[in-house]
């Protein structure tokens, strides 16, 4: 585990930033100026790096260059390095195996994490969805991330946080792959019709219940699974990865990092507005099973009808055959294609 900020800086993570940041050689120097260290700290740093499998090239007159990282790198520097926020993930807490990301960034945050604090595991044993479902979670293959952050906006408005990190998530996805990236209402992310990413956001009230305290979204996004065997098979029909739709790996740090770079953007446009309608126009463009019709999950008692997009403050708008239109709030429904998942 480790644990970064910027008063107490770890060596390895800025030191391969600033590797990274850089094409040409970075002299030992130049490190030990602009990270306040010793050379010995930076040799050592360099030499544990390499033995990781980093391939840093070290000519004497001129510095160390980044050549290449090793295949599939995922670790607290790793994920440092690529960040280019102001607060989303500046605090990084990575696990190679924890129970679930949700409930660890939830104790942070009881603990007094600050905003954008970040806990990102490799893997998960009890991965979590909506309504105490699960989140299938092998190790080596997925992203799964839990972002703090600090609303002083009312409890009525949390719900949105879910649609503006869809967003975020769906078009991270879009730039780094290339894929058609859909949003399933409210909290999906659907590439041909299956399942890539699902969220789950949480929140903690003050005991008076009027504010809030903190919260929490979580996300697991299948980055790298092979092939639809890897899922376990009542998933296969719906759940699908970044490489099974596109035929390519991914490196999961640079899509943690540009995810982390969308969602403190739109989070931030989201704050200054306390609604969707900056966001709005974006989210309804990937909304899957738009101006189609859709059925609709209500614990009260199953429906139809087509959807039209979504209100401003993140309802689904909802046509019924007899013409009457409904506005559907996320809490207990699901919604689904016709025919299938989407
Ligand atoms: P819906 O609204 O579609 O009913 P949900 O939003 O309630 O679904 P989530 O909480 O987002 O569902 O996700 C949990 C569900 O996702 C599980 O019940 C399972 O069917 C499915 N699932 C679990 N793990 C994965 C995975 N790694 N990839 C895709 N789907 C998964």
């Amino acid at each position: 585990m480790g644990v970064r900020d910027k008063s107490m800086k770890t060596d390895r993570s800025d030191i391969l930033t600033c590797l990274r940041s850089s094409e040409d050689y970075v002299s030992g120097q130049q490190l030990c100026d602009r990270l306040g260290v010793s050379r010995t700290a930076v040799w050592k740093v360099i030499k544990q790096l390499k033995e990781e499998g980093y391939r840093i090239e070290s000519v004497p007159s001129r510095g160390y260059r980044l050549v290449e990282s090793p295949a599939d790198a995922y670790s607290e520097s790793e994920i440092a390095s690529r960040l280019r926020t102001k607060w989303a993930g500046q605090r990084l807490i990575f696990f190679e195996s924890t129970g679930s990301t949700n409930p660890d960034a939830k104790r942070f945050a009881e603990e007094g994490a600050p905003r954008g604090t970040t806990v990102v595991a490799d893997r998960q044993t009890a991965g979590r969805g909506r309504r105490g479902r699960s989140w299938e979670s092998p190790a080596g293959r997925s992203i799964y991330f839990t972002i703090i952050v600090r609303p002083a906006f009312i409890p009525d408005k949390a719900s949105m946080i879910t649609l503006v990190m869809a967003l975020s998530v769906a078009e991270a996805i879009h730039e780094v792959t290339g894929l058609p990236t859909g949003i399933k209402w409210p909290n999906d992310i659907v590439v041909n019709g299956k399942k890539v990413v699902g969220i789950l956001t949480e929140m903690s009230m003050t005991p008076e219940m009027n504010e809030i305290q903190f919260l929490v979204a979580g996300v697991g996004v299948n980055v790298n699974q092979e092939s639809a065997e890897e899922f376990p098979e009542e998933l296969r029909g719906a759940a699908t990865s970044l490489k099974i739709e596109s035929g390519r790996h991914f490196d999961r740090a640079a899509l943690l990092a540009e995810i982390l770079a969308r969602f403190e953007q739109d989070y931030e446009t989201f704050e200054r507005t306390l609604t969707l309608s900056e966001l709005k126009e974006r989210y309804e463009s990937r909304l899957a099973g738009r101006n189609a019709v859709v059925r609709i999950l209500d614990p009260a008692g199953e429906y139809t009808g087509i959807s039209r997009g979504i209100t401003e403050t993140g309802e689904l708008i909802v046509e019924k055959e007899t013409g009457e239109t409904v506005l559907i709030y996320a809490g207990e429904v699901s919604v689904r294609g016709l025919y299938g998942y989407v």
